[in-house]
């Protein structure tokens, strides 16, 4: 039985990915994807944001099953915003130990369902070992003192975060969180307060290598690497550049091996993305300001809990937005005001057991909910009255539902919706925009994710040391990947 190695690179696009390895700038990718099976076109989950792709990834379930809802969502009970660390202004705004607790324990140890199993959880359950090197989801059977650094806990001024979290037998968080092993990694710069503690491109890789070096890795391990998302985001136009750096990487890795086919017969390499991006546009029209949108409502103030005389909260996830009305009449007035900006493409809310949508830039209304005549091209069956547009839904032979610019858009639509059982407004903006809101991190000429539209949705899969005599996918999506891996390890 091989190992497996997976490779998570943050924003990793197939346009991107093709072009540079038809320019010869991305040798190590190049070589993988020669010797391996590759799809230009796996569909993330919606929203496209890192938080509740991961947690996706791991688990194998749409954000109905996993319950994290986004990167930034409103948590009724506690009557407040949940901000997995998005922007600097708003986690200081919202206070930096709230946001440093809830991304490292709630996440995993409160906010992920019970009720889902990870992969981490289900390899040990079949006595395999697993790894998670810095992903934000790492939900595992061992529990882990965090060890803060002196300057994050004066930051955080919580005793709160000497809670611990729980991760696999192989785990780390830069240097908050790491399992023992022997010869331990030796301190290196890239783990400083300059370079966030560890959670970067350059100490993932040297973790991976030590391991691999060491004969350390367990039988699956997930590495996450960040770098590229970070970079495209403020420079779009030089994501081929950006994207050949992380080859770099790439490369010291294959060469810890005798020769790059060797690395081949002893491991499986799979490199995905969890997202896209899509350039935002110069101008301040290029950000829908969802304040002026809803203006006059009562919208409560960013970071204060949600009060009775509130009409509605915003949680501004870039290129995706959830609205949730506070009070009954609400949710009609956000979606008739939403439904008059052509800059708002999907407007999605719950309505019986199904969901409805609207747009700003068609015409018509569609209606949807599970089990049905017709069966789309992932095998869920669906009843669709309305206007198929809105979604741009087609059919291919007489009863196959397949997407065009949403792909797996009635999933995803609905499982982001179902994600939480109080009333919400899921907002997807059209190329080019982004969500405005006070405090939300903006991109104006730069890169920008989170909507339901293919450019942020579509990630290349690449597969290499399985084998290539069966195809494993014919439609492949981020929430196969998990029984496919344990099939691989079984
Ligand atoms: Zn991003």
């Amino acid at each position: 039985m091989k190992k497996v190695i997976f490779l998570m690179i943050d924003s990793l696009m197939p346009e991107v990915l093709e072009d540079c390895i038809k320019n010869g700038q991305a040798p190590a990718l190049q070589f993988l994807k020669d010797r391996g099976q590759y799809w230009s076109h796996c569909t993330s989950v919606f929203p496209t944001m890192t938080a509740t792709v991961d947690c996706s990834l791991i688990t194998g379930e749409y954000p109905d099953q996993h319950r994290i809802p986004a990167l930034i969502w409103y948590k009724p009970e506690e009557r407040r915003i949940i901000n997995y660390t998005n922007g600097a202004l708003p986690v200081l705004k919202l206070g930096f130990g709230q946001c440093a607790y809830d991304v490292i324990c709630s996440l995993n140890d409160t906010h992920l369902s019970k009720n889902v199993t990870t992969i981490y959880e289900e390899l040990k359950e079949r006595g395999r070992t697993a790894g998670s090197i810095n992903l934000i989801a790492h939900r595992g059977q061992k529990k882990y003192k965090i060890d803060l650094p002196f300057l994050l806990k004066l930051a955080t001024r919580s005793r709160k975060l000497e809670d611990e979290i729980s991760g696999p037998e192989l785990f780390t968080l830069g240097r908050v969180v790491r399992s023992t092993f022997s010869p331990p990694l030796p301190w290196g710069w890239d783990e400083s307060f300059f370079r966030s503690y560890g959670i970067n491109d350059d100490f993932a890789i040297r973790m991976l290598k030590h391991l691999l070096q060491h004969q350390l890795l367990p039988d699956f391990t997930m590495v996450y690497l960040p770098d590229n998302d970070h970079q495209v985001h403020r420079n779009p136009r030089k994501a081929r550049g950006i994207l050949s750096k992380v080859d770099q990487k790439l490369q010291s890795v294959l060469n810890q091996f005798s020769t790059w086919d060797q690395a081949l017969e002893d491991y499986i390499f799979i490199i995905t993305g969890d997202h896209g991006q899509t350039l935002v546009g110069p101008t301040s029209e290029h950000n829908v300001n969802l304040e002026e949108l809803y203006s006059g409502l009562n919208i409560t103030p960013y970071g204060e809990k949600s009060k009775p005389e509130n009409d509605l909260l915003i949680a501004n996830n870039e290129r995706m937005a959830y609205i949730y009305p506070l009070k009954s009449g609400v949710m009609e007035e956000i979606i008739e005001r939403s439904r008059q900006d052509k800059r708002i493409d999907v407007i999605g809310w719950k309505e019986k057991d199904g969901v409805c949508v609207y747009s700003g830039d068609r015409e018509g209304k569609l209606f949807y909910r599970r089990g049905g005549s017709l069966q789309d091209i992932y095998g869920a069956s669906w009843t669709v009255e309305g206007e198929w547009k809105v979604l741009d839904l087609q059919m291919k032979d007489s009863s196959t539902i397949t997407y065009g610019e949403y792909p797996d858009g009635l999933a995803r639509l609905s499982t982001a919706l179902y994600s939480q059982d109080i009333p919400m407004v899921a907002l997807s903006a059209k190329p080019g925009y982004e969500f405005k809101s006070a405090y939300a991190p903006t991109h104006l000429n730069g890169g920008s994710h989170g909507s339901l539209h293919w450019k942020d949705s579509t990630v290349p899969l690449l597969i290499s040391g399985a084998g290539q005599d069966q195809r494993p996918f014919e439609y492949p999506r981020l929430v196969d990947l998990k029984n496919y891996i344990v099939k691989l390890l079984s």
